[in-house]
């Protein structure tokens, strides 16, 4: 089956004629065909999107909202077949994709369709003698850059809020995981979603991504993906002056104090380690615990992670299914091994895990605790972006926030403690963009979202999308 991209309303061949092997790593399988498309494909799909502007732009509120709610419907008349190929593309438990991923690719849309009808703007008087008001208009044609770990969710929250602000769109799936924007594309022209107001080229980072960042009709790009590809976007946009909106990697902190809520802790903590098989850019992957309740609270998130089951994604008992792709799966074992190097003790997991019948040749790792290594080394400073978990003790509350904001990331983190002033005293010093307390990836679409240091530049969410995606404009009146 090939893929297609999806330019002008129309599907496409790439213009090199040339595709490259999809695989699901649910079985090690190859499934599909990807378009190896490039700069010549960019320049029809960015055209055809700078045409589309043209009308797009001026429609009213309402008509873009009817447009977008569509298909936000359509994603949910699609579910179930969404929910297959995401799990089928990325490795995912069926019943993840089913509660989290799908879900949210709809109400992406539906939030950001409704968010534009109440986005407002300022008006600044100035004793009677003037009158300032600040018009939001549309930039033009928004460049979405996504990554492999929740395709269709990350994907359309950019697309989404660039719609709704009035942009027109060309999108850049992640190569690795292109099947549910392709199906996605054949919703669009089902829905007889305007022609080119969103296009959808697929094919390598360095050549789609690159061709993308750099086309000169492209003035505002939206990235999510790994902070080394982050830097080499931003190198390209930075002296053409476009807008750029960088969300990239974490090295999260899970901080328990000794007052904590044992149990909630506990659950927490392994579910923020390994949700999406730890492939989650807010995963907590450094588990910082309290010198008092250490022995008993590894004793517990062992307990707790080896009730976790690897398998089928197919199978609602699964609690992890397989990481993305063999590369990714040897990079985590590797991570692994050097880690033992470093000193670390694998209190359980460690291991590729084999799976019986067609699964055989699945990529699939154990959920994995490392004990015994210092902040400071490799494995607590790296991302690893696996079922990967490092714990360390600490003392007290400065000892715990020195090492905390040790890395170069700054993403999220979240604390445990029943102490409220500790609570906000140490939200308060921890250098992260978010910050959870006795909980884990409770998320509001409304909040502004995105990382601090190499972890992000700008916040995405709710208004602050919608402020990204249009450019300000002051208009002085004298009275
Ligand atoms: P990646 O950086 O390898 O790829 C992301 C996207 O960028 C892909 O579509 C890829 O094809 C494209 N790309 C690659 N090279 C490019 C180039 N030179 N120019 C333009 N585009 C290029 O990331 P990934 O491996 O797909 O995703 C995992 C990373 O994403 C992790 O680091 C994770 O933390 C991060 N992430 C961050 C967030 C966040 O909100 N902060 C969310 C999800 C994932």
């Amino acid at each position: 089956m090939k893929i297609q991209n999806f330019i002008n309303g129309d599907f496409a061949e790439p213009i090199s004629g040339n595709y490259f092997d999809n695989i699901t790593p649910v079985t090690g399988e190859v499934y599909s065909q990807i378009p190896d498309s490039d700069s010549s494909d960019i320049d029809l799909a960015v055209s055809s999107a700078k045409e589309a502007f043209k009308s797009w732009s001026k429609l009213s509120k309402n008509e873009r909202y009817d447009h977008i709610m569509h298909l936000a419907d359509e994603i949910k008349a699609h579910f179930d077949e969404l929910v297959e190929a995401e799990s089928k593309d990325n490795g995912k438990p069926e019943w993840l994709a089913r509660s989290v991923d799908i879900p949210r690719a709809s109400e992406n849309f539906r939030f950001f369709a409704t968010a534009s009808l109440h986005f407002d703007s300022e008006i600044h008087e100035m004793d009677g003698k003037a009158l300032n008001y600040t018009l939001r208009q549309p930039v033009g044609v928004v460049g979405c850059i996504s990554p492999w770990n929740l395709p269709l969710y990350l994907l359309t929250w950019k697309i989404a809020p660039a719609l709704a602000a009035g942009n027109t769109v060309v999108a850049k799936p992640s190569e690795i995981t292109p099947m549910t924007a392709y199906l996605f594309s054949k919703i669009c022209q089902k829905a007889d979603f305007p022609k080119g107001v969103i296009n959808i080229v697929h094919g390598y980072g360095h050549k789609v991504g690159d061709a993308l960042s750099r086309h000169p009709d492209v003035p505002i790009i939206s990235f999510t993906g790994g902070t080394a590809t982050g830097e080499k976007i931003a190198a390209v946009a930075a002296p053409m002056f476009k807008k750029l909106s960088l969300e990239m990697g974490g090295k999260n902190p899970n901080i328990i104090f000794e007052d904590a809520d044992f149990d909630n802790a506990v659950k927490m903590s392994a579910k923020a380690a390994f949700s999406n098989q730890g492939q989650i850019c807010l995963c907590g992957s450094r588990l910082f615990v309290q010198e008092s309740i250490y022995d008993k609270f590894r004793t517990a998130v062992i307990q707790e992670t080896q009730t976790l089951k690897v398998g089928d994604p197919k199978d609602e008992k699964s609690n992890l299914g397989a990481v993305v792709s063999k590369p990714h799966m040897e990079k985590i074992l590797n991570c692994i091994e050097r880690s033992k190097e470093e000193g670390g003790e694998i209190l359980t997991g460690g291991n590729r895990v084999i799976l019986k019948g067609n699964l055989k040749d699945g990529y699939y790792i154990e959920p994995t605790i490392i004990d015994g290594l210092t902040a400071n080394c490799k494995t607590n400073q790296e991302e690893i972006f696996g079922p990967v978990v490092s714990m360390i003790p600490f003392k007290s509350e400065e000892e715990v926030i020195e090492m905390a904001n040790s890395t170069k990331y700054g993403l999220s983190a979240s604390l445990f403690t029943k102490d409220v002033s500790r609570a906000h005293r140490v939200a308060a010093a921890i250098d992260s963009g978010i910050v959870w307390v006795n909980t884990w990836m409770l998320r509001d679409l409304r909040i502004p979202f995105g990382g601090m240091k190499s972890s992000g530049v700008g916040r995405e969410g709710g208004f602050k999308s919608l402020q990204f995606f249009t450019e300000i404009k002051n208009v002085c009146v004298k009275i």
